[in-house]
This record gives C-alpha cells, sequence and structure tokens, in this order.
C-alpha cells in the first residue's frame, strides 16, 4: 500500500482537525473566565449576567444600610440580631433570652470551643433564631467570610457544627482614564477603595505619582470578587492583573504564586519592587521635606525629622508597610498619631490626623497600601497636612535613605508555568471588560 491516504481519509482528517480547534478554543474561553477553585460554584455563561445583577444590588442594599446604621440589635421576624459592644460579654449578652443557667452555659461553652471568649471583636453579630413556640433554639456566628459556627439549643442540650458556606467567586475589570488622580477617578469609575488602595501600594516604588501621571494617562485593573450567597456580602479579593499606562507606556503586572507566596511579576518575570511606601497617600504634593528648615511656628532653625505632604482634610493615608500598630493616639505636638513597627529596623509615624480607621487598635496587624487614618490638622500644625516619619533603628531618616528589597526573576518551568498563567488573567481582563 502505497504512503499516499485516499482523499477521502485525508478530508476526514482536516474537518476532524478544525472541528476540535474550535471546541479547544470555545471551551477554553470560557474555561478561562470561570477558573475553578476549591469551594466555588461553577458558573456558567448564562447565569453570569444574574449574578451580576445581584452583585450590583447587593453593593446598592449594602450603602443604603451604612446610612440607616444598623441598631445594635434589630428584629426581623423570628430573627434577632446583636452586635457585640465594647466590654460586652457572651454572659450579658445570652442572659435576657436565656433563664436556663445550665442551657446558657452549654451554649457558652460551645461557643468558646471556637472564638476565645476574651477576645470576643467588637461589632462581631450573633443570629438568635426563635422557632414556632418562640423558643429560640438556634444560634448562628459567623467565624470569617465563608464559616458559620450553628448552635444548636435542644430541651436540655446544645450541639455545635461549623458551616462552610457556599461562596461564588467572580472578577471584575475596570479602565479607566486619569483626569486628577487613581484615587479619585477609581472612585468615579466603581473600583473599591481597598482595591484602589492596593493598586496605588503596587506602583509606589516604580512610579513618582506626583509627576509622572498626567492627564489622559489610563489604568486598567482586573480583581476577584468573592459573593457569599446565604448573608448575601461581598468580599474583594487579590489584583490579578493591573496596568497603569503613562504616556502610552505599559507598567504591567500579574499575581503569581511562586514557592515563596504570592508576587506580582511584570510580562518578563521581575517581580515588583518592594520596600517601605515614601508617599504613604495619594495625589499629595510635599510641602516640607526632611532637613532643616524654619519652623512655620516656632521661628527657630531646626532639623525637620519628617515629610510633610499637604492634602485635604480626610485624605485617606495608608499603612507604609505590613507591620504591627505600635501606638494609636494622642501624642503631644503630633495631635492624632500612629506609629507602626514594620520589623526589628523600620517604623513609621503619621501625625496631625483629623480621626483614625474605625477600631485601629495597639497590636493589629495592618498591611502596606491599607487606610489607617485620614490627614488632619490636630496638634502643633498650620494646615491640613500629613507629617510622615520613617524611623530606622530608633531614628528618624531621610526617606531619600531607604533601601529597596530585593527583586526576584522567575527561570525555566516556573517561568514556563508563569508566562500561561499570565494569558488566562489577560483573557479574563479582556473578558469581564467587555462583558
Ligand atoms: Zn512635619
Amino acid at each position: 500500500m502505497s504512503l499516499k491516504l485516499p482523499y477521502i481519509i485525508r478530508y476526514i482528517i482536516i474537518i476532524l482537525l478544525l472541528s476540535l480547534s474550535v471546541k479547544f478554543f470555545f471551551s477554553g474561553f470560557y474555561k478561562l473566565a470561570i477558573e475553578e477553585t476549591k469551594g466555588t460554584i461553577d458558573i456558567n455563561v448564562e447565569n453570569k449576567k444574574k449574578i451580576k445583577e445581584v452583585l450590583n444590588k447587593l453593593k446598592t442594599i449594602k450603602s443604603e444600610e451604612n446610612i440607616k446604621k444598623i441598631d445594635d440589635i434589630k428584629l426581623i421576624k423570628n430573627e434577632i440580631i446583636i452586635k457585640i459592644k465594647k466590654d460586652d460579654t457572651l454572659n450579658n449578652i445570652l442572659s435576657p433570652y436565656f433563664i436556663n443557667k445550665k442551657i446558657k452555659n452549654l451554649i457558652i461553652n460551645e461557643i468558646g470551643k471556637e472564638i476565645k471568649l476574651k477576645n470576643l471583636k467588637i461589632n462581631q453579630k450573633l443570629f438568635l433564631y426563635k422557632n414556632l413556640n418562640g423558643v429560640i433554639s438556634k444560634i448562628i456566628i459567623p467565624l470569617n467570610f465563608s464559616t458559620d459556627l450553628v448552635i444548636d439549643i435542644f430541651k436540655d442540650n446544645v450541639s455545635g457544627k461549623k458551616l462552610k458556606l457556599d461562596i461564588l467567586k467572580e472578577y471584575e475589570s475596570k479602565k479607566f482614564i486619569i483626569k486628577s488622580s487613581i484615587y479619585k477617578d477609581g472612585k468615579d469609575a466603581q473600583v473599591p477603595l481597598t482595591i484602589l488602595s492596593n493598586a496605588i501600594r503596587l506602583y509606589s516604588y516604580d512610579i513618582d505619582f506626583q509627576r509622572e501621571i498626567r492627564k489622559g494617562d489610563e489604568f486598567e485593573i482586573l480583581y476577584e470578587v468573592f459573593y457569599n450567597k446565604q448573608r448575601k456580602s461581598i468580599l474583594f479579593g487579590e489584583i490579578k492583573y493591573i496596568n497603569l499606562i503613562l504616556q502610552k507606556q505599559k507598567n504591567e503586572f500579574f499575581h503569581f504564586k511562586t514557592n515563596e507566596g504570592y508576587d506580582y511579576f511584570d510580562r518578563e518575570g521581575k517581580n515588583i519592587q518592594r520596600s517601605i511606601l515614601k508617599t504613604p497617600l495619594d495625589g499629595a504634593k510635599i510641602s516640607s521635606p526632611y532637613g532643616k528648615r524654619t519652623h512655620p511656628i516656632s521661628g527657630y532653625t531646626k532639623m525637620h525629622k519628617g515629610v510633610d505632604f499637604a492634602a485635604p482634610k480626610g485624605t485617606p493615608v495608608f499603612a507604609g508597610g505590613n507591620g504591627v500598630i505600635e501606638f494609636v493616639g494622642r501624642n503631644g505636638g503630633y495631635g492624632k498619631y500612629i506609629r507602626i513597627k514594620h520589623n526589628s529596623q523600620y517604623k513609621t509615624a503619621y501625625a496631625h490626623l483629623n480621626s483614625y480607621i474605625k477600631n485601629l487598635h495597639k497590636g493589629q496587624r495592618v498591611n502596606q497600601g491599607e487606610i489607617i487614618g485620614f490627614v488632619g490638622s490636630t496638634g502643633k500644625s498650620t494646615g491640613p497636612h500629613l507629617h510622615y516619619e520613617i524611623i530606622y533603628l530608633g531614628k528618624q531618616i531621610n526617606p531619600k535613605q531607604l533601601k529597596l528589597l530585593p527583586t526576584k526573576k522567575l527561570k525555566d518551568e516556573e517561568l514556563k508555568t508563569y508566562k500561561n498563567e499570565i494569558n488566562k488573567i489577560y483573557s479574563n481582563f479582556l473578558f469581564y471588560i467587555y462583558e
């Protein structure tokens, strides 16, 4: 038999190959948009629209709730919602609802297995449910975004179990033109504040926001949105793709997991630079640099051991790096003041604040770029500004002396995996932007 295949067979093979490639193209395309994650409900394309509607509705409900301000105890039919306040104990909270002391103690005991009762969080919610006889037969306590603690109460005993809730993973893509600042225009484009501050933090070493951003520059972003169906709540996740286009020049970064954990890398596989933020707020101008100057109030010439940023009252101030809150409160001439310890060498301090973010307290862990307070003019201050200090080995230093952490470059197998991954991420970005 000759090696030449009959025409009919060649035809069949070609048609087979063609239809296979079409199939893979489309199935791949949808798969990219869905990305399989453990504990995540699959979303098909028809459902996507519905989910989007629900998400949008939820956002409006959320803001309405904020305006109305939820009462500490609210009764909806047979549900009682209790919000934990300062100095509350479970015993105090539950006493009005349980006359039977034995049952009450069993409940406290059961909750204590999951939550350290001594550090009950302020604003932690408890949901109490009455049965048809008006007796409380169930308590639900959200432990985190995706887990509830469910306590069933019977006549003379109780039982507790952890319940994993269905979490739906979605993405949102946004693209906007910068007219004033990333913060302002991002807010207008309805990018969540937490996502925006993370985005600004990512660029803070590479880009001088004051000098390099011009009117007409563009911004693109893809980030995760988690939706908890039962609680009807939303959690914003990681930024997966980000691109700040400065005068047609792309500055792209992709979220990728290496052996050392997640980081952001450019298209070539070089990671983003990291250090302590030199500018811990967006759109601010340096009004007084580090160094010798005549003090505006005392008139004496002395060292200015920080950098002053002029900004309108209420401008969000970001944590300069990951760390633990070491001080929060009034501090003499500094006015309202926050200090963060980043590691054994570095600390940062923020002075003259108008206010702190809700519930900020000593010992609290904060991430770089997270909002910690708001610009003000408290203490010895002539007008709204942020006085920012970077402290190295106990002494304030000029931010110019700050050293960058070493960078990393992906290679070999890891680089290959990365290149595959970023194609998927970029397709996702396009898919959600043109949806
Ligand atoms: Zn100052």
